[in-house]
């Protein structure tokens, strides 16, 4: 039987990630950093919290990180634990790089040293490269605009530079961005199909929003962690591209939720002085709070080279990705 670990477990990619290896046949070890509640609900909405083994282990604990690869020896490492959420980078840019980039200095230490045979997938991102009109793939130049970025790519080169000294089995996927039912309800997509949800069922009745201009590449997490696996699969390990090759800005993704809501809306205003009027009612604000130092304005990828290598694409696409997410908020918010 195959091992596997997982940091980041209780995370969206994480708890899908744990459901594909599981279903594989892997026994699943899920690295946890300790919280006071060590509620796992992502695990829980899968139903396979009694089938992974967690493990208490902080990235920034480097004997924890050493005790715990050298344990379990796995052979597969995926390393999903981040600071992830851009916005939180620019006000805890010391915490965010110790995380994400030293911490991932940590596993490659411990890895090198105590268990050099186990594969390593990093979870690199479309924010290394700051945005870009061009569409965007392994060979496009990194221009990172924030503290998360900058830690992601110091942590991207840190793998590179690993696999090509010390022959590590090391791949990193730049992936754009994925969504789901389980993403975290601070990203702006799950804000969006929550707070909709709530403005049809009368549970709210505004939805406060930051730049809608930003577009992004959007495709859907289940199957961008199937591309995290194939990539450790491969005869030699590289790096790859997963996106969908589509780019929506964040005011159409919130026409498409509305639509799927069955809610009649019309903008007014622009910039920072729009709003959305929902059935008559003012229900979309702009505010300042929400706006970014520095902000990614387009992101566009390029998964030609995954296409090639393992054979992955892209299944689920705007609108079909809105409609997954607004229905589970809608049927979640209907029982409360
Ligand atoms: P997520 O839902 O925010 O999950 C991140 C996980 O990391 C959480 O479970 C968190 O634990 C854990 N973590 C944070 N700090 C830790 C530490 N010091 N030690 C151990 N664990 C720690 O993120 P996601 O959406 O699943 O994303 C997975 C990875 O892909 C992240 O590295 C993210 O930056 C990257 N990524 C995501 C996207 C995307 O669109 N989703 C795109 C590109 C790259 P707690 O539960 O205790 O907070």
């Amino acid at each position: 039987m195959k091992t596997a670990l997982i940091t980041g477990i209780r995370g969206q990619d994480g708890a899908y990630l744990a459901q594909l290896l599981l279903s594989k046949g892997y026994k699943v070890y899920g690295a946890d950093r300790r919280s006071a509640d060590g509620y796992s609900w992502r695990l829980e909405y899968l139903g396979i919290q009694d089938q992974v083994e967690i493990k208490y282990m902080d990235l920034l604990e480097l004997p924890n990180v050493i005790d715990i690869i050298k344990e379990l020896q796995p052979d597969e490492i995926y390393n999903l634990a981040a600071q992830s959420f851009v916005g939180v980078s620019f006000n805890q840019p010391l915490v965010t790089s110790q995380i994400n980039a030293i911490g991932v200095l940590n596993l490659l230490e411990a890895i090198r040293h105590y268990s050099p045979e186990s594969k390593f997938y990093q979870a690199s991102t479309s924010e290394m490269f700051g945005g870009s009109t061009e569409v965007l793939n392994e060979n496009s130049e990194f221009k990172p605009k924030s503290p998360y970025a900058t830690a992601k790519l110091f942590a991207h080169n840190s793998v590179i530079n690993y696999r090509e000294s010390f022959d590590l089995f090391a791949c990193c996927g730049i992936l754009f961005n994925h969504e789901s039912p389980l993403r975290g309800f601070e990203f702006v997509t799950r804000k969006i199909t929550d707070g909709i949800a709530r403005i049809k069922l009368g549970l709210a009745d505004k939805l406060i929003l930051g730049n809608l201009e930003a577009q992004r590449d959007w495709g859907y997490a289940p199957e961008y962690v199937n591309a995290m696996w194939l990539m450790l699969q491969q005869d030699k390990p590289d790096d790859f591209a997963i996106a969908t090759n589509t780019t929506v800005s964040i005011k159409t993704f919130i026409d498409h939720v509305c639509a799927e809501a069955g809610c009649f809306l019309e903008w007014q205003g622009s910039g920072k002085d729009l709003s959305g009027i929902i059935d008559g009612k003012i229900s979309i604000e702009i505010s300042d709070k929400f706006y970014r130092p520095n902000d990614v304005e387009i992101l566009k990828g390029d998964a030609t080279k995954a296409h090639k290598i393992l054979n992955w694409k892209p299944e689920t696409f705007m609108p079909e990705l809105v409609k997954i997410m607004y229905q589970a908020d809608f049927e979640r918010l209907s029982k409360q």
